[in-house]
């Protein structure tokens, strides 16, 4: 009910704007996008078919078996598991996280749920992608720690902000790089700072959107090369 009162309140106050459609925003829970984008949003269920290993998106109907899409063959992870579809509310939702350091209570519960119903739950530690020094002093804040803390809070689990570093900083506006150049451009640019601490454990990468898996996939190489068992990645949203 407070909520509620709440809720118009601020839409008196503020009319939160959706950010993909223009109407108003009516449950602040929803954040910075409104129901009906909400509702337009794919979120997985697991009735749809995923890549077994990167999530990508393949079909709207179930397989009856495992399914891949080869293109993450090579990559060094385990297996990803993500919220939904790189479009709509999530999209949004992510855009917003990178310029404020809040997670509404909507794109919070799904991220909640998407671990609890992911395979990963023998991880021993979840590890944010870093930023560069340099992103990270831009930003004031790196979105995917933010979402690592919702975990480690929800679950008790431990958190390692410090063991995987980035030491190399890489351009924000790769639009126009095709997607090997732009692999090269992270190759390199992971490094483990602190090998004791990843020995063994079992890694849950957490990031705020998985485009092309190259990022996450020199973090979990950097990873697997200083003995980490398992690298998991679970992230908000999964591009096309
Ligand atoms: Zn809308
Ligand atoms: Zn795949």
């Amino acid at each position: 009910m407070l909520q509620k009162i709440y809720d118009s309140l601020l839409t008196l106050a503020y009319p939160q704007i959706c950010q993909t459609c223009s109407n108003s925003v009516e449950n602040s829970a929803d954040g910075v996008v409104c129901r009906k984008c909400w509702q337009k949003t794919k979120i997985f269920s697991g009735n749809e078919t995923l890549c077994a290993k990167c999530s990508a998106f393949l079909q709207e109907k179930p397989a009856n078996f495992q399914t891949f899409c080869h293109q993450c063959d090579e990559h060094f992870y385990d297996a990803v598991i993500a919220v939904g579809l790189y479009e709509n509310a999530l999209a949004a939702s992510v855009l917003h996280l990178k310029r404020e350091p809040f997670v509404a209570k909507t794109l919070k519960n799904l991220f909640i749920s998407a671990f609890e119903n992911s395979p990963f739950q023998d991880a021993t530690v979840i590890i944010p992608v870093p930023l560069s020094k340099k992103r990270s002093l831009e930003r004031g804040f790196n979105q995917a720690e933010i979402l690592a803390e919702i975990l480690a809070k929800e679950f008790n689990l431990k958190t390692d902000k410090q063991s995987l570093a980035r030491k190399i900083h890489t351009p924000m506006h790769r639009a126009a790089m095709d997607r090997r150049a732009r692999e090269l451009t992270v190759e390199n640019a992971f490094e483990v700072t602190r090998p004791k601490l990843i020995k063994d454990e079992r890694v849950l990468l957490v990031d705020d959107v998985f485009t092309s898996g190259a990022t996450t996939s020199f973090c979990a190489k950097a990873l697997k090369k200083k003995g980490a068992d398992k690298v998991y990645v679970l992230t908000i949203a999964r591009a096309i």
